[in-house]
């Protein structure tokens, strides 16, 4: 353990200053009843490519860097692929494809840790890893033993999961995530970014290169223009709201989600509230091309992005009466959520 004080600086993806008290790095599992005589409370990173420490953070940061995988099962239709928490998470995507064990295409270069992906349920391009989560492997903190979730204990959901949970963040360890995956290649090309007229002859190799060119295309690398990918998530709203909305913007996007509500794109409420493009003296940004995207231009501190974010969320609720939340975890100065 190294104590006092700790520039996150290299832990986070948003590369903002902000100190822990103490770091723990997680190498093993005999390593893991020590978690709890850290000094409390903990936060778990893997990569930190979707947190934002919105200030000075008084415990223990500890950075899971478990490694390695292991087949469990395979016949000729499944595999069943156990997969330690901290193996990097685009790795896996192109390893397991390349061993013919498909689904993970469409959720290359997603930044991070194979540990974070069940956190959020990682989701790209209409594929969720919960369509492939066999069971997660936790320590857990409050019973200090190690426990096997299954999948539907884990009530996944859109950008959600028990992990994310507040009640949740200081019980969890993810230690290993345990896939199932197909044997056959089955491309899901329905994001039009993807789909081309060759789906019968589209190899896993080429649907992942073209996943990576789409992203590549789109979003920014996170080691040249700080960021951690979308900040907030796609708000759900009443379609009577939707149909008030409509008279003053005719053009605003939804998608269905039931016969009472639609989910509308967060990237177009914050655009046509004019904050694609923004920038601020701090440093703190907004991605020209994306207006979903926050950015650290440069010497921003975490509660400078933090406070860009309260404005759109302000700005988008006092244009739309629409409240939009954020996606990326924050952490106040007190260890415990902003949100
Ligand atoms: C450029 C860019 C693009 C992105 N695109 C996408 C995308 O398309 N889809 C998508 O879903 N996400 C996307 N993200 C967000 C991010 O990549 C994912 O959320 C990823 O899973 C985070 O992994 P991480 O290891 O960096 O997690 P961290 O940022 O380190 O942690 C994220 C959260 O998970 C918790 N956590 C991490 N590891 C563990 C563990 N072992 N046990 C318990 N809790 C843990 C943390 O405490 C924190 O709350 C993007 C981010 C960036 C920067």
């Amino acid at each position: 353990m190294t104590s006092m004080p700790i520039d996150l600086h290299p832990y986070t993806s948003f590369k903002t200053h902000a100190n822990a008290t103490a770091l723990f790095e997680l190498h093993c599992r005999d390593q893991l009843p020590e978690l709890s005589r850290q000094r409390q409370p903990l936060i778990v990173l893997g990569s930190g490519s979707n947190v934002l420490f919105a200030d000075d953070y008084d415990g223990t940061v500890v950075v899971n860097r478990l490694m390695g995988r292991e087949v469990l099962e395979e016949d000729t239709d499944t595999v069943r692929v156990k997969l330690s928490a901290g193996e990097n998470w685009h790795n896996i995507v192109c390893e397991m494809s390349a061993k013919g064990y498909y689904g993970l295409e469409n959720l290359a270069l997603i930044p991070g840790t194979v540990g974070a992906a069940p956190v959020q349920n990682i989701g790209a391009y209409g594929v969720e890893i919960a369509d492939f989560i066999d069971s997660v492997e936790v320590f857990d903190l409050q019973h200090q033993q190690i426990q096997t979730l299954e999948r539907s204990a884990c009530e996944f959901g859109y950008r959600d999961s028990i992990f994310k949970r507040p009640e949740n963040r200081q019980r969890y360890v993810i230690i290993a995530v345990t896939l199932r995956l197909s044997r056959q290649f089955t491309p899901i090309l329905t994001y039009r970014g993807l789909s081309g007229d060759d789906g019968e002859t589209l190899t896993p190799k080429a649907l992942l290169e073209r996943v990576v060119a789409v992203r590549q295309s789109k979003l920014p690398d996170p080691e040249k223009l700080p960021n951690a990918g979308s900040f907030f998530k796609n708000p759900v709203i009443a379609r009577t709201q939707l149909k008030t909305l409509q008279e003053r913007y005719p053009d605003m996007p939804f998608f269905d989600i039931d016969a009472d509500s639609v989910k509308v794109p967060a990237a177009w409420l914050l655009e046509t509230a004019g904050f694609k493009g923004a920038q601020r003296d701090s440093g703190a940004g907004v991605y020209e091309k994306h207006a979903l995207i926050l950015i650290n231009r440069g010497g921003a501190h975490g509660r400078d992005i933090y406070a860009l974010a309260q404005e759109m969320m302000a700005g988008v609720k006092a244009q739309f009466g629409i409240e939009i939340t954020p996606e990326v975890r924050l952490v106040g100065g007190d260890g415990l959520s902003c949100e």
